[in-house]
């Protein structure tokens, strides 16, 4: 398949571009754009043809369901009933923004969009281009995360094309996400309302408008998680990732003892702490006191190491407040070991 590449500049865009990719999603097309989350592989979220693509360029299985992205909450009604009040209170404090909210859904949203659910998750993303395209259609968009099932999320066009090229209509490359995380997804059907995947907005940013709300992201062996997503093996760089835990002085040393004597292995680190290794081959996520900067170039650096090879990847575990549970849940699952060194 012959994948058309649009570079759109966030700051200038091309209105003729925008219109083009609309005209791909009205016609069951599918087309990669950005979010300011991750970059989201769009299909018309009404066309059941138009949603199998998705799964089809993505290999992902089809009892996963995905977010259906809309330009504002009037847009949600359409498509979902039984809304309570304390979504429009949550939609005026987080929306536009990475905040996904579940809803029953009206009987025309299909069912392989929801993986045979009798519920949708809906997000109203603040990404500029994201919004202009979805306008242009006047639909809603499904759209999960724009890379191979399995593989880290996309943070950056060029991690698209190298996924999906060849095996969508269109890709939009407008750069890196500012975000890098995807979207906290909180279920509106159950009361109190849970979180089911953390991300961009936390816990307790949530509790602040909401203070009955409760964790569902943490699940024991053996029960399944309530997000169906949330069961499989995800995120995951080619080479093993292995999380080492504890004090900085005890987790600095024990990878520099695991990779002594190994010269390909890959460091995932701090500003604050890249001096105490010795490897080369070592990556900043940024610095601990700017948890953002840190949970926006996880993906960025798994695909680095990708890229260079390397045998093995040990990361440090990033505790680093309110975004710690949507970093290292990500980081978790990716991984094949965690060392705790306490
Ligand atoms: P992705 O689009 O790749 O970021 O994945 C979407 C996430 O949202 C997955 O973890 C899904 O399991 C979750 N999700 C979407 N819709 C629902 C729903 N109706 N009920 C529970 N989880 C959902
Ligand atoms: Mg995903």
């Amino acid at each position: 398949m012959e994948t058309r590449i649009f570079r759109i500049d966030p700051d200038n865009i091309d209105k003729k571009s925008i219109l083009q990719c609309a005209d791909i999603l009205k016609s069951g097309g599918t087309v990669a754009f950005p979010t300011e989350t991750v970059y989201g592989l769009g299909a018309n979220a009404l066309d059941e043809s138009a949603i199998k693509k998705i799964f089809t360029a993505k290999g992902r299985p089809s009892d996963n369901p995905l977010i259906l992205h809309v330009h504002s909450f009037d847009e949600i009604k359409k498509y979902a009933n039984n809304i309570p009040k304390i979504a429009g209170t949550l939609a005026h404090f987080f929306c536009p923004g990475p905040l996904s909210m579940i809803f029953e859904k009206k009987p025309m949203v299909p069912d392989s969009a929801t993986g045979g659910l009798s519920t949708a998750a809906f997000r109203i993303p603040s990404d500029k281009i994201a919004m202009a395209l979805i306008e242009a259609t006047g639909l809603p968009i499904a759209a999960p995360s724009a890379n191979l099932s399995g593989k880290p999320s996309t943070t950056d066009g060029s991690h698209v094309i190298e996924d999906l090229a060849g095996r969508v209509d269109a890709i939009i490359d407008s750069g890196r996400s500012v975000i890098g995380l995807e979207s906290t997804v909180l279920d509106l059907t159950v009361s109190p309302i849970e979180i089911l995947r953390p991300g961009g907005i936390s816990f307790n940013e949530i509790k602040m408008v909401v203070p009955d709300v409760r964790k569902a992201f943490i699940h024991d062996a053996g029960n399944a998680p309530k997000s169906p997503g949330m069961k499989y093996r995800h995120y995951s760089p080619e080479s093993p990732l292995i999380i080492v835990k504890g004090s900085i002085s005890q987790v600095a040393a024990r990878i520099n003892e695991l990779s002594a004597d190994d010269f390909t292995t890959g460091i995932l680190c701090s500003d604050e702490t890249i001096s105490l290794y010795n490897s080369n081959n070592k990556i900043s996520a940024g610095s601990r006191s700017n948890p953002s900067e840190i949970a926006s170039n996880i993906f960025h650096a798994l695909r680095l190491f990708d890229k260079t090879g390397v045998s093995a990847i040990y990361s440090e575990y990033f505790n680093i407040g309110e975004l710690e549970e949507a970093v290292m849940n990500r980081l978790i699952k990716a991984s094949d070991k965690i060392i705790d060194t306490d």
